[in-house]
């Protein structure tokens, strides 16, 4: 593996709280990505924003609003989980698809390319940048783009399902699946916007729990306890 993007959840940053952040499950991500960008993996990140708001958050306030807060939630969590990566020595750079003023960088491919050149971890903050997104669809997008090799998807479940784990005590994991079978069984991975790209532009994913210890190293050997979702 030469370039990876590492999908996060918001949920993921806050650990048991559900909420906000959870230090210590943020440190614990931080130490397992060091040792990626030592062997000299290319490794960018997107975080989700379901710990502070998504766009189904209020049913009062109009949804391209709703979308910009869930948006800006994102900005806060990679410039949160950017500074314990600083704390625990990696250099890092935070990209926005809109102007933060001097908080981030605008996103492109160029300055992505550079800071990989720097050895950075890059944040890929703010989503889309339109509303009727998700991070999921940034996710592959993103990946497209910077010509990422494979997915991580870090969850909370440990793979792909054949139905709810939480609900069906007999749900059935797979060790593999193709993109093709997700989309036509529709299974809960990424929304379908996101399965379609990531089908339509031959993206693999790695599934697996981020709360298994070092998940995170081993679903980059490609040996890990999860799903890969096939292209
Ligand atoms: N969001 C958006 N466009 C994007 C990415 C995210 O509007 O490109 C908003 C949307 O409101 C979403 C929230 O940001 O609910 C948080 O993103 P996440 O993907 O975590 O939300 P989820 O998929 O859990 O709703």
């Amino acid at each position: 593996m030469k370039r990876v993007l590492l999908k996060l959840s918001g949920e993921a940053l806050a650990g048991d709280k559900k909420t906000g952040f959870d230090e210590n499950t943020v440190i614990s991500v931080a130490k397992q990505v060091k040792q990626l960008v030592d062997q000299n993996i290319e490794v960018a990140i997107v975080i989700g924003g379901g710990n502070f708001w998504r766009g189904r958050s209020s049913e009062n306030i109009d949804r391209t609003k709703a979308d910009q807060i869930g948006m800006l939630a994102t900005v806060m969590n990679c410039i949160y989980t950017s500074e314990i990566f600083r704390s625990e020595g990696m250099d890092t750079s935070v990209m926005t698809p809109f102007a933060c003023g001097a908080f981030t960088q605008l996103f492109s491919k160029d300055a992505v390319k550079e800071a990989f050149r720097l050895h950075k971890v890059v944040f890929f903050a703010g989503g889309t940048g339109h509303p009727y997104f998700s991070t999921d669809t940034a996710t592959v997008l993103r990946a497209i783009e910077i010509e990422a090799e494979v997915i991580l998807l870090a969850k909370a479940v440990d793979g792909v399902y054949d139905s709810d784990p939480k609900v069906n005590p007999n749900a059935k994991r797979y060790d593999a699946i193709s993109i093709d079978e997700v989309i036509e069984k529709q299974l809960a991975v990424m929304d379908l916007t996101a399965s379609i790209m990531s089908m339509e532009n031959k993206m693999p994913m790695y599934v697996f729990a981020l709360q298994e210890e070092d998940s995170i190293v081993k679903a980059i050997t490609g040996r890990f306890n999860g799903t890969v979702v096939t292209v």
